[in-house]
C-alpha cells in the first residue's frame, strides 16, 4: 500500500524542496542528506512553525528507516501543511541505492559498514567516527591489560595504536593475555600484538617499541598522542608515566590489578597526578606485580576492557568517565565501589 505523502529516494529531487527536516535525535552527528536541518520528531510535531517556512513550502522529512518522518508526513497533513513528503525507506533506503550523504566526513562505504554499530550511538555518529580514525593512542604494556586494550581499539577503528613492551611472550601469558598464541611463544610481545590487530584489520596502523617504559624514554614515546594508557605493572612506570603524560597535558587512563581486584581512574591534565592518589609507592607496592602475587585473567580482562571504553570515549571526543575517580572492582564479591580523588596542594605537580 503506497503511502501518499511518501516518495522513494530514486524519484526524489532535492533541490524541489523548500526545506529538508531530518527528524531524528541528534541527526546532525549522524550522515544525513546535503542541505538538512535537524528537529526531532516530537519538537516538530510541538512546534512545526519554529521549523518548517511556511504551511505551503515544500518540505522533505527524513529519518532512519522512513517510519518516523512517515509519521510527520501524516500529522504535518492534518495540521494544515500541504505539502509534506516523506522519505520512503529513510537514510538506510538512501544510502542503498548510492546516493550522497552528508556528515560522513569522507567515512568510506567500508568504514561506514565496519563500525555500523558504533556509528549508531548517537553521540558517536559519523563525525565520532572519523574522531578515533583521526586518534593515535599509545599503549604502554602489551599484557593482561594491554590485550582487551588492543583488541578492542583496533576494533573500534582507532587510527594509530603505539604498543611498547620490552617482553616476549611466554607460556605464563597466555592465561590473561588473550591477543596471543602458542604460535607466538619466544616472540616479541609487540610484533605478536600488531599481528594480531593486523589480521582483524586494515584500518589500524601500528607503531611498535620493544623496549620498557622510563622516564628517560617518556617524552619521545608518548609524543602525538591523543590519549595514552598506562597497562603496567610496576608502581615506578606509573609514577614516570603520570609525569610525563602531564607534562605534554594528555590525558592517561590507568589501570591495575591484584589477584581477584582491579582498578581504574583517568588522570587529565588539570585534574589529580598518580602522585597526588599515591604519594608514596604503598608498602604493598609488590601487590601490582603479578609475577610475584598473581591476577585472575578476567579479572585483569575487566579492567583492561574499562581502559578501553574510555578510551574510545576521549578519543571520540566525548568527556571521560573515571577523570577524578578511581573505581575498585572486586570480582570475588562483584562489586563495583569508587572514590573521587582530587589533586593535593602539597603534591609536586602543583607547584609553579
Ligand atoms: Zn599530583
Amino acid at each position: 500500500m503506497s503511502d501518499p505523502h511518501a516518495t522513494s529516494p530514486e524519484d526524489v529531487d532535492l533541490s524541489r524542496f523548500d526545506a529538508i527536516v531530518d527528524v531524528r535525535p541528534q541527526a546532525q552527528t549522524r550522515p544525513h542528506l546535503p542541505e538538512s536541518t535537524f528537529t526531532p520528531l516530537e519538537r516538530l510535531l510541538e512546534d512545526p512553525a519554529a521549523s518548517l517556512p511556511s504551511t505551503s513550502a515544500r518540505v522533505l522529512v527524513v529519518c532512519d528507516i522512513g517510519m518516523r518522518s512517515a509519521i510527520a508526513a501524516r500529522e504535518l497533513a492534518e495540521l494544515g501543511y500541504q505539502s509534506v513528503t516523506s522519505l520512503d525507506g529513510g537514510i538506510d533506503a538512501w544510502r542503498r541505492h548510492g546516493l550522497p550523504l552528508a556528515g560522513t566526513d569522507s567515512l568510506t562505504p567500508n568504514e561506514l559498514e565496519r563500525f555500523d554499530r558504533q556509528i549508531k550511538i548517537p553521540d558517536i555518529g559519523s563525525t565520532g567516527q572519523s574522531k578515533l580514525r583521526s586518534a593515535s593512542v599509545t599503549v604502554i604494556g602489551a599484557g593482561g591489560l594491554g590485550s582487551p586494550v588492543i583488541s578492542y581499539l583496533a576494533g573500534a577503528g582507532i587510527g594509530t595504536l603505539r604498543i611498547v613492551d620490552p617482553d616476549v611472550v611466554e607460556l605464563s601469558n597466555l592465561q590473561r593475555q588473550p591477543i596471543y598464541a602458542l604460535s607466538d611463544l619466544g616472540r616479541p610481545k609487540v610484533a605478536a600484538a600488531a599481528d594480531s590487530v593486523a589480521a582483524t584489520t586494515t584500518q589500524t596502523a601500528t607503531e611498535i617499541v620493544q623496549g620498557s617504559f622510563d622516564s628517560s624514554s617518556a617524552a619521545d614515546l608518548i609524543e602525538g598522542s591523543t590519549v595514552v594508557v598506562d597497562a603496567t605493572d610496576s608502581f615506578q612506570a606509573r609514577y614516570d608515566l603520570s609525569d610525563a603524560t602531564r607534562k605534554a597535558e594528555v590525558p592517561l587512563v590507568t589501570g591495575a590489578v591484584y589477584r581477584w581486584e582491579g582498578q581504574i581512574t583517568t588522570l587529565v591534565p588539570n585534574g589529580a597526578c598518580y602522585r597526588c592518589i599515591f604519594p608514596s609507592p604503598p608498602e604493598s607496592a609488590a601487590r601490582l606485580d603479578c609475577a610475584l602475587v598473581g591476577a585472575v585473567g578476567p579479572v585483569v580482562g575487566t579492567i583492561g576492557t574499562l581502559q578501553a571504553t574510555e578510551v574510545i570515549r576521549i578519543s571520540a571526543g566525548l568527556a571521560p568517565a573515571y577523570a577524578g575517580r578511581l573505581l575498585m572492582y572486586d570480582g570475588a564479591v562483584g562489586t563495583f565501589s569508587s572514590v573521587s580523588v582530587q589533586a593535593r596542594p602539597d603534591c609536586v605537580c602543583q607547584r609553579p
